[in-house]
């Protein structure tokens, strides 16, 4: 089976195509400045150098109309026609309390899905934009929505729910829902699986650390507490995200800086974490890294910073799970930067972690840090969303 994975921004549409048997990525791309002057595609087929395209894309029919015609193009398509695309996979960033797993979509979904839209109001209305255009281009092909919160359904009350007047719970659903639920999943089932146990024996928490970054307790298969809330912007110091803060600061800066609780809130979420922090050098931790070396404090600074709230994060989810079997980090920063792990795993030595200097400094590949006999088992697993996405597809449309 051929699944279309489609990721949709309010400007940006990503896309993978790929065959579900060999779970091969036979092409991928991104169209860029939808609705923008300037509006271009980058597609990359298997195997083969990037192509970019400039091409008018007033709206985003036009993108997926754009994505079907270089799948499907004699040069750098990977398919003959539009039929050879048996299924679309979406994803979808908040399904609020009504979706805890992924779901086929039709009309009364639809409706559903827009009834989350007050919950993340950047990206879920991005994500029906996108979903109706491909409806509207490929009538006839199955198309399945997968939630960034669904997986982080099974938490308990207790860790959902902040501490306020419950009223705001009950009218307006103001609770902690999670995100990059579809990554946590993934790679907690694979480090059961690369361990050769049974995910219900085991209490892992996996350390989603990219540009957005969240930390979440899953134990026996199940999520039982995230870091990230009712929006992605609590938890963890991330690239540009503050994280968690006191909420009096909020009004606090305001008034200070004569802007509303609105533009802060920007600023919280555009100008913070580690790029806030270092004093605007980067929000990429080889920037920063880099600043690092030449001497720059505040680059030194935020470094700590950001592994400190890590490393506080895995602490409280191994109380909350009343023991931790394994530690695992993905995403950039997780699979990539030694440096990072090192400084978190400063941390854990008191869980008997025994991480391995040298098998720290691979990256991007599957590793096992600890040395044999640890207590506790910390690995790296590259997360794969769109693979995530397109097996949920396949699982639904078969079922
Ligand atoms: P993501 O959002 O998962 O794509 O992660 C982006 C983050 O990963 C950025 O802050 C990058 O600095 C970091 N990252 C990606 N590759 C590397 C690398 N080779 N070394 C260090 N950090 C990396």
């Amino acid at each position: 089976m051929n699944v279309l994975v489609i990721n949709c921004g309010s400007s940006s549409l990503k896309y993978q195509l790929i065959n579900s048997e060999s779970e091969e990525v036979l092409a991928k791309g991104l169209c860029e400045r939808i609705g923008i002057d300037g509006s271009a595609i980058v597609h990359q087929p298997a195997g083969k150098d990037k192509i970019t395209t400039e091409a008018d894309m007033p709206n985003h029919t036009a993108a997926v109309q754009l994505v079907i015609e270089k799948l499907t193009d004699p040069e750098v398509g990977v398919i003959k026609t539009l039929d050879e695309i048996d299924a679309v996979g979406h994803r979808i960033v908040h399904g609020g309390e009504k979706f805890a797993t992924s779901v086929v979509l039709d009309d009364e979904v639809l409706a559903v899905i827009e009834q989350c839209n007050d919950l993340a109001p950047l990206h879920n209305p991005a994500n029906l934009i996108g979903i109706n255009s491909c409806r509207e281009i490929m009538p006839n092909v199955p198309m399945v929505g997968v939630f960034d919160t669904a997986f982080h359904q099974t938490m308990p009350k207790k860790a959902y729910l902040y501490g306020l007047p419950l009223s705001y719970y009950e009218n307006y659903k103001v609770r902690r829902y999670g995100f990059h639920g579809t990554s946590h999943d993934f790679v907690s089932k694979r480090a059961a699986q690369i361990l050769g146990k049974d995910i219900k024996d085991l209490k892992i928490i996996v350390c989603h650390l990219g540009n957005g970054a969240s930390v979440s307790a899953v134990k026996y298969g199940e999520s039982v507490d995230t870091s990230m809330g009712l929006t992605p912007l609590e938890g963890l110091i991330m690239g540009t995200r503050s994280g968690d803060l006191d909420p009096a600061i909020i009004t606090f800066i305001a008034e200070k800086e004569g802007i509303s609780a609105e533009e802060v809130i920007n600023i919280c979420n555009k100008k913070s974490g580690v790029l806030g922090l270092s004093g605007g050098v980067s929000s990429d931790f080889r920037d920063l890294a880099e600043a690092k070396a030449q001497g720059n404090e505040a680059a030194k600074t935020a470094l700590e910073t950001y592994a400190y709230r890590v490393a506080k994060y895995i602490g409280a989810y191994a109380a909350a799970m009343n023991g931790v079997d394994v530690i695992v980090f993905t995403a950039g920063v997780g699979e990539n930067n030694a440096e990072a792990r090192a400084e978190i795993g400063d941390y854990l030595g008191y869980l008997g972690t025994n991480i391995d200097s040298e098998k720290n400094k691979l990256r991007g590949e599957e590793v096992i840090l600890s040395d044999e006999g640890a207590k506790v088992t910390t690995m790296v697993i590259p997360t794969n969303e769109e693979l995530a996405i397109a097996r949920e597809t396949v699982r639904l449309v078969r079922a």
